[in-house]
C-alpha cells in the first residue's frame, strides 16, 4: 500500500481537468447502481424533498462504496432546500451542527444526515459574514455558504466523494472525475491540495483514512503537500480529533492507518509522547502499536467489541517509562511515580485529543492491572479474576509480551491458571513460593512500600 501512496498512477496531466462545471452524466446503463441497494429511507427523503420541487441526490460515501460493491456505513443526502425547508416537509428531522449545519431525519434507530449545498468560500470574502470564517491561516471555521450543486460539487474534499446519484432517474453526475479516479483506485482532492488542507487540515487525515479503508494510492499532488502541512492539525479542536481518531482505528483498518499516519508525519501531532517514543524506542514502541491495531481490525472483522480504552492504553504506554524514571530520578518512588506518570501523560493528550472520562478511567485501570497482575499469592489471584478489568489487564499483559517486554512468563502463567480447576488453581499459588511475596518478579520485589499497599487497598475497580 505504501508503494502505492507515492504513485500517480494513470493522467498525472489531468490535475487540472477535475474542476467542471458541467458534470460528466453517466445512464442507469452506464454503472452499477441500483436504486434498491440504497437505504429506502434515504431514497424516499430523495424522493419528497424533488416532490416539493428541490433537488436532492445520495452524495458521499454511500455512491462511492455502492460503486466498489463495500456496504455503505451511512447514507448522505444533499439538497437545494435550506434547513429549515427540509425541517418543514420532515416532522423527524432535527437541525444539528454550528460549524457545519445539517439535519438528520431519523426513522427509529436509523438517521439520515442531509446537507443544503454549500459554496465554496472566497479567500478575500468578508471575514466577519454570519455564513463563514476563516482564521489567519485560512481554516474555515464556521462553513454554513449555501450554494449551487456545482458548487457543492467543487467544496467537497475528494474527487470521490463527489458522485452524486439521482434514484428517480437512477443517473450519475460526476463533476470532478470521480468515476475515472475509482477506476484507478485513486485519493484525489478537489483544487489546490494546499489550500485544502490549510482550510481544513482534517482533510489530511481523511485522505489517509480512505487510502487505508479502500486500499486507495494517494494522488502524488494530494500526497505532497501533507509532511509540510502536518503540524495544522494541533490548530484542531481536540474534541473533533477524537472523533476522527476513533474513525481512523476503529474502521477496521487501523495497522494500515498507523503506518501511513507515521509516514505521512501525522502520528507526531495527534500523539506527540508516543512520537517520541516511537523515537528513542522505535522497534518495541512500533510492534507494541501495531500488534494492538492488527488485534483491533481482527476483532472488528469478527464482529467483536472493540473498547478505544484498550486502544489509547496501548498507544500511551511506550511513552511512560520515560516519564516514570524522570520522576524517580527526581526522588520519587516507583509507585506514587507510575501513577503521577499516568495521570500526567494522560492530560497531556487530552489537550491534543479530548478522550471522554468515561475511557480515561479505564485506560487508567488497565495499566495498574499490569502493577497488580505479577501479584498474586494468597487469595489475590482469585480476587484478580473476579475483577472487571481482568480480561483487558490480561490482554494487555500478552500484548507486552508480544511486543518484548520480559515478564518471566507471567503471561503464560495467567493462561493456565485461567483454564485449571480449583485443585490446580492451589497448587499454582503454592508453586509461587518465595517467586511470589505479593509483588511478584524482578525489580518490583523490593517495591511493597506502605503507599503501595494503600493504593491498591483502594483500587479503583474492587
Ligand atoms: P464514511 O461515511 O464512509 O466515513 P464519507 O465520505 O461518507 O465516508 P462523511 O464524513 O460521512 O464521509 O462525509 C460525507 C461527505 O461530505 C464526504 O463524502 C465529502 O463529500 C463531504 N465531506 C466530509 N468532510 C469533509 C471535509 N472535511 N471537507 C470537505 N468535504 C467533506
Ligand atoms: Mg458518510
Amino acid at each position: 500500500m505504501l508503494k502505492k501512496l507515492f504513485q500517480s498512477l494513470r493522467s498525472p496531466s489531468r490535475r487540472t481537468q477535475h474542476k467542471r462545471s458541467t458534470p460528466e452524466v453517466l445512464n442507469s446503463g452506464q454503472h452499477s447502481l441500483q436504486k434498491a441497494q440504497f437505504s429506502r429511507y434515504a431514497v424516499n427523503i430523495v424522493e419528497r424533498l424533488q416532490n416539493a420541487g428541490y433537488q436532492a441526490y445520495l452524495v458521499g460515501g454511500c455512491v462511492r462504496d455502492m460503486l466498489l460493491n463495500i456496504t455503505p456505513k451511512d447514507f448522505d443526502v444533499a439538497t437545494s432546500a435550506t434547513p429549515e425547508q427540509i425541517r418543514a416537509e420532515f416532522r423527524n428531522a432535527r437541525i444539528i451542527g454550528r460549524r457545519f449545519k445539517l439535519v438528520h431525519i431519523h426513522f427509529g434507530r436509523e438517521i439520515i444526515e442531509v446537507a443544503t449545498f454549500r459554496a465554496n468560500h472566497p479567500q478575500d470574502e468578508d471575514e466577519d459574514s454570519n455564513q463563514s470564517s476563516r482564521n489567519e491561516s485560512g481554516r474555515i471555521l464556521r462553513d454554513n455558504v449555501y450554494g449551487t450543486l456545482e458548487d457543492d460539487a467543487q467544496r467537497r474534499d475528494f474527487t470521490i466523494n463527489a458522485l452524486y446519484y439521482d434514484p428517480v432517474s437512477e443517473r450519475i453526475l460526476d463533476y470532478a472525475n470521480g468515476v475515472h479516479d475509482i477506476r484507478n483506485r485513486l485519493i484525489r482532492l478537489i483544487g489546490d491540495p494546499t489550500q485544502r488542507y490549510q482550510e481544513d487540515p482534517v482533510r489530511m487525515l481523511r485522505a489517509v483514512r480512505f487510502a487505508a479503508k479502500l486500499d486507495f494510492g494517494i494522488e502524488k499532488h494530494t500526497v505532497a503537500p501533507i509532511r509540510k502541512l502536518a503540524p495544522m492539525l494541533r490548530e484542531i479542536p481536540s474534541a473533533r480529533l477524537f472523533e476522527e481518531v476513533l474513525k481512523l482505528f476503529l474502521s477496521g483498518y487501523a495497522a494500515d492507518t498507523f503506518e501511513m499516519l507515521v509516514d505521512l508525519k501525522l502520528f507526531e501531532p495527534l500523539f506527540p509522547a508516543s512520537f517520541e517514543a516511537l523515537e528513542h524506542n522505535p522497534t518495541y514502541t512500533h510492534t507494541l502499536i501495531s500488534e494492538a491495531l492488527i488485534n483491533t481490525d481482527l476483532r472488528i472483522q469478527q464482529n467483536k467489541p472493540v473498547t478505544p480504552a484498550f486502544l489509547f492504553a496501548a498507544l500511551l504506554w511506550p511513552a511512560l517509562p520515560g516519564r516514570v524514571l524522570r520522576l524517580q530520578a527526581k526522588g520519587m518512588p516507583p509507585i506514587p511515580a507510575m501513577q503521577e506518570a499516568a495521570h500526567e501523560l494522560i492530560s497531556e493528550q487530552c489537550q491534543r485529543i479530548a478522550i471522554p472520562k468515561r475511557f480515561t478511567l479505564p485506560i487508567r485501570e488497565i495499566w495498574d492491572m499490569q502493577e497488580r497482575l505479577p501479584r498474586r499469592s494468597g487469595k489475590r489471584a482469585d480476587l484478580l479474576l473476579d475483577n472487571p478489568r481482568f480480561r483487558a489487564g490480561y490482554d494487555f499483559l500478552l500484548l507486552r509480551e508480544t511486543a518484548g517486554e520480559q515478564t518471566d512468563g507471567l503471561g503464560e502463567w495467567w493462561t493456565d491458571y485461567q483454564d485449571a480447576n480449583d485443585a490446580g488453581r492451589r497448587d499454582m499459588i503454592r508453586d509461587l513460593g518465595s517467586k511470589d511475596d505479593g509483588t511478584g518478579t524482578g525489580p518490583r520485589k523490593r517495591r511493597r512500600s506502605p503507599a503501595g499497599k494503600r493504593k491498591r487497598a483502594a483500587g479503583t475497580d474492587e
